[in-house]
């Protein structure tokens, strides 16, 4: 089985995004904002045959690890109480793609989180994606502002209860920003890497590895500048008297494929343990076209992983073996969706 661990529903009916741009000026306005729109299951099909399903079968790939739309989490946007009903709203549209395709589709929660709230606000929500979804994880954004950085750090105790939460459930996060609302931040080619990297840095400086030792987390976007930089992140961490960077990170922190060249693929994979590889691919998402050197889109990251100089155990791992191991839940999950289907 080949299991991509970083999937969004970009594809998503568009009366989805219409109600969010509706409950935001709702709210500007001091408005409640209007009932929720009817999407039907047809229409949720529609979205997926005709775009990631579609892409999986191209490509050949099995099973995505599947969340709401990253940029449109938007946590910079009106306050707690519309974050809650629009993760709220997101999560159950994921909820109703992996019911109807339980084969291909595993969910991982959005959080509601808010600039300046206590992320203790999205434990019920991640109760409820758990308990009654089935979801094996969660995106956890480090940066609520949207590129303004203006909470704490995740080496901060501010972030422990959602810490608690994740060992509770033995789900992992995610470190995953939203929406950029920084001039000085694109999206998805400044403020995701730049969310990566500041996000694996602040953990590395921290106890939270001590106090949660089972704790696990994803740098998606192949790790953001971390791969590549390692060598300072190792003289950092001899500098601060933190020990090997290896002893210090590699139990809980792991990385994703969606690294969108073969160069960028090799040094992911000879700098970082190949058990901390997992093969990602965020497709449909940030970069959408063909590359005119290889003729293959940017972001079929198969076909990368398929040519690099591993040995077959190796793939296996990165491919299937590291997200049953990362994602704690999945494994059972994959069996009870299975059954489902019959
Ligand atoms: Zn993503």
């Amino acid at each position: 089985m080949i299991i991509d661990c970083h999937g969004h529903y970009t594809t998503a009916p568009r009366q989805h995004e219409g109600w969010r741009r509706e409950q935001i000026e709702a709210h500007t306005a001091g408005r409640s904002p209007p009932p929720r729109p009817t999407i039907s299951d047809a229409e949720i099909r529609q979205s997926i045959e005709g775009g990631q399903l579609k892409l999986q079968r191209e490509r050949g790939t099995d099973l995505t690890i599947f969340s709401p739309r990253a940029a449109g989490m938007g946590h910079h946007l009106g306050d707690a109480g519309t974050s809650e009903a629009w993760a709220s709203a997101c999560n159950e549209l994921i909820y109703r793609v992996c019911s109807l395709f339980p084969k291909n589709f595993v969910g991982v929660a959005m959080l509601p989180q808010s600039a300046h709230v206590s992320p203790r606000n999205c434990l019920s929500e991640i109760d409820r994606c758990v308990n009654e979804y089935g979801f094996v994880g969660i995106n956890l954004n480090p940066d609520p502002s949207g590129g303004h950085w203006r909470d704490p750090p995740l080496s901060d105790r501010y972030w422990y209860p959602v810490y608690e939460k994740m060992v509770e459930h033995d789900i992992p996060a995610m470190v995953h920003v939203s929406m950029s609302c920084n001039p000085t931040h694109h999206t998805t080619g400044a403020h995701y890497l730049n969310g990566d990297t500041a996000g694996f840095n602040q953990l590395m400086n921290s106890s939270v590895f001590k106090d949660f030792p089972t704790i696990k987390f994803i740098i998606p976007h192949g790790g953001g500048a971390v791969p590549y930089h390692w060598g300072r992140f190792r003289g950092l961490a001899q500098d601060a008297n933190l020990g090997l960077l290896s002893d210090l990170v590699l139990e809980n922190i792991f990385f994703d494929t969606c690294v969108y060249h073969m160069p960028g693929q090799e040094l992911l994979a000879k700098v970082i343990p190949v058990d901390n590889i997992l093969f990602a691919s965020e497709m449909i998402g940030a970069v959408r076209g063909i590359d005119p050197e290889t003729g293959h889109h940017y972001d079929d990251t198969k076909r990368y992983i398929d040519q690099l100089p591993l040995s077959a155990a190796d793939k296996a791992k990165i491919f299937e073996a590291n997200a049953r191991c990362v994602y704690g839940r999945l494994s059972q999950t994959i069996e009870r969706q299975a059954a489902k289907v019959g």
